[in-house]
């Protein structure tokens, strides 16, 4: 038999229970709660025969589209109406004419009534006026051209598709498959044009927008003539009652379809410009999907691949004369983000607390588990939903393609020494510490073959611990600095980043030992100068405790408002940093020394010299939007910097 039989989208994937299906163009926010309805409440009914006429879904879809209920047919899917125009309009020996990258039923509905299917050439992805209106010949009956086409995305405007139909002779009947108009903002899918000319169809769809292509409905719009002689071939009862209810519904819900459209919208921009950002051609979209172009037939049966071990399936378009391509449907907020499949925090504080709830916003991993030590800390991250909390740390691991070590510097080694033989060839496995030269040498003697280790601190915190202090927005504007080793994999760097970024936080790249010496002087030394002076104002017992608690408005109160952060943090930063804050704590006794003498010596000329350049760095650090003026530093109230 000379007809192909039609491949649809792949919808499972053997050995997974949380496919990603971004292959059949469905829509990610399922169908309108108001047609779930409609189809419920239709179940009474199913001993009814449904009506022949389907009069309540053609007023409806009149009513909202502004077009005439009588010019309109429904079918099973938009498909069966395509099918009746076939049926009706071309025969044995004539032709349909369809395009390069055509919907691959054209062909197919052509040759299901002995008609020849004729392919004429698109111009770069686009169809191409000029190669229809040339391949049109005394034999075409049929034209069809999807506008959004599928699977390119692309689209005809206006003036094209006017300049298409004047071409044609009368007696062709030029299909204008419209399944993907409501994602082409402002168009009318072809409404006007039929209005215009009798010799046009255009078809459209419930399963797109609407959500509804497991119900299968679809219809048509053309002159009365066009639909009066379909309708003669149409069966009377080829729609169910439940199906023209949910339709129905789904059709006047227009606040629901206009958030879907919305959304698609802002995925699909979203989708395309991280393509481009990734070296990845990609057309701009007028559908609900795009289409991501490879270098190679053989890069793009790769990425298929990665994608697939990812859990995520995409369309093939290699049948569609796309062999290096990608169709990639337009997800919701969570399967356009997602960049892990299972992320697991071992250490529920503050820090991982603050990526759980940030992860789980933002859709940024499939699941999240979670490990601590102590039994009261898992029972409180349970209690408030944090994470799947694990009571191993090997359960947490297992199988988790990101790993985040979240617990003090000091235990990292340990940590890691527990964790090591649990994780996933392949997974990638960072930290948080504030330190990174010593958690480097603690983590890299247990690190599997094959996974990749990629250090980082995000200089983000509050003076609270534990996994209620977590909260999403921590790292929302923060620094969050990666100290890649020599040898880490661009791809899992690249990836951690993606995360990072998407959890708010900016990223910045330097080597471990640059890295402690940095936040020696930005945060390690003055964490430790806070805390002697609050020492200093203990020990002098000429000053009482009311009086520093009264007068600490004066610069006490803001100098150190840093030493009130976690003891056991703190302790193991200052073990684990020792050679850099020592470094700059000798710096800071020097310069102390050389103030200490201008005062003793009266020198206020120095003071006023040392002052003048400190105030000129310190206005910096506000220019560069780095801080503010505000006595807190523009951070919340309880805050403090990041360790
Ligand atoms: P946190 O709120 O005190 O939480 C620490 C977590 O680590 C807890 O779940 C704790 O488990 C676990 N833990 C503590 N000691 C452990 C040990 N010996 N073995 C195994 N687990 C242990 O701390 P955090 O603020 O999230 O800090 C975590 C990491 O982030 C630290 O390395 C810190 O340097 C870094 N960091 C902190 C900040 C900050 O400002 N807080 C900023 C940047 C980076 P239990 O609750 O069961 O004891």
């Amino acid at each position: 038999m000379d007809i192909a039989l039609y491949v649809s989208g792949e919808s499972t994937l053997a050995g997974r229970d949380d496919v990603l299906k971004l292959s059949s163009n469905e829509n990610p926010l399922g169908p309108s709660p108001a047609a779930q309805d409609a189809f419920r409440k239709a179940a009474g009914d199913l001993h009814r025969y449904p009506a022949t006429d389907h009069a309540g879904l053609r007023a409806a879809i009149g009513q909202v589209h502004g077009l005439d209920p009588d010019r309109i047919i429904c079918g099973v899917g938009s498909d069966e109406v395509l099918q009746f125009v076939v049926q009706a309009f071309a025969g044995p020996g004539e032709e349909v004419i369809t395009t390069e990258h055509g919907f691959s039923m054209y062909p197919i509905l052509a040759r299901m009534v002995g008609a020849i299917p004729v392919t004429v050439p698109e111009d770069t992805r686009r169809v191409d006026v000029d190669a229809i209106l040339a391949a049109v010949t005394e034999r075409t009956r049929v034209v069809f051209i999807a506008n959004p086409a599928n699977p390119t995305g692309t689209m005809l405007g206006a003036d094209e598709l006017q300049r298409l139909v004047d071409g044609l002779p009368p007696q062709v009947l030029f299909v204008h498959d419209g399944a993907y108009t409501e994602f082409a903002d402002g168009f009318d899918g072809g409404a006007s044009l039929v209005d215009r000319h009798p010799n046009v169809i255009m078809t459209r769809t419930f399963s797109k927008a609407y959500g509804l292509g497991g119900l299968r409905i679809g219809w048509g719009y053309a002159a009365r003539a066009v639909i009066d002689v379909l309708n003669r071939i149409r069966q009377p009862f080829n729609l169910s009652n439940a199906q023209m209810e949910a339709a129905r519904a789904a059709v006047l819900d227009r606040d629901f379809t206009d958030r879907c459209i919305a959304l698609n919208a802002r995925m699909r921009d979203r989708m395309r410009q991280s393509l481009i950002q990734m070296g990845i051609g990609c057309d701009e979209s007028f559908a609900n999907f795009v289409l991501a172009r490879f270098d190679s037939p053989q890069t793009a049966t790769a990425a298929d691949a990665a994608l697939r071990a990812e859990g995520i399936l995409v369309r093939r378009v290699g049948g569609y004369g796309l062999p290096d391509a990608l169709r990639i449907t337009v997800g919701d907020e969570a399967a356009v983000t997602r960049v892990y499949d299972k992320v697991a925090l071992i250490g529920l504080g503050l820090i991982a607390g603050s990526m759980a709830h940030a992860i789980r916003d933002g859709g940024l991993a499939g699941r999240v588990t979670g490990y601590a030590r102590s039994q009261a800390t898992r029972d409180t991250a349970r209690e408030i939903g944090l994470c799947e909390v694990c009571d191993t740390a090997a359960l947490a691991v297992a199988g988790a393609d990101l790993v985040v070590l979240a617990v003090p510097v000091g235990a990292m080694a340990e940590v890691m020494a527990e964790i090591a033989p649990h994780l996933a060839p392949g997974a990638t496995i960072t930290d948080v510490g504030s330190v990174k030269q010593s958690v480097i040498d603690a983590v890299a003697p247990c690190l599997p073959a094959r996974v990749h280790f990629i250090p980082g601190h995000p200089l983000a915190g509050t003076e609270h611990s534990g996994p209620r202090a977590g909260f999403a927005s921590l790292f929302r504007n923060r620094w969050w600095l990666l100290t890649p080793l020599p040898d880490t994999d661009p791809e899992a760097l690249a990836r951690l980043d993606r995360l990072i970024t998407a959890m708010g936080a900016k990223t910045d790249r330097m080597d471990a030992p640059h890295h402690d010496l940095v936040l020696a002087v930005t945060s390690h030394a003055p964490h430790l100068i806070a805390y002697t002076m609050v020492g200093v104002a203990d020990h002098l017992r000429r000053v009482s405790g009311e009086e520093v608690i009264q007068y600490s408005a004066a610069g006490f109160r803001d100098f150190t408002r840093i030493a009130a952060s976690d003891p056991t943090m703190w302790r193991d930063v200052f073990l684990h940093n020792k050679e850099a804050t020592l470094d700059i704590l000798g710096r800071f006794t020097e310069e102390l020394f050389v103030l200490q003498r201008a005062i003793r010596m009266g020198d206020g000329q120095q003071l006023h010299d040392y002052f003048t350049r400190t105030r000129a760095i310190r206005r910096g650090i506000i220019e560069a939007g780095q801080d503010t003026e505000a006595p807190d530093f523009g951070r919340t109230p309880g805050a403090r910097p990041a360790g």
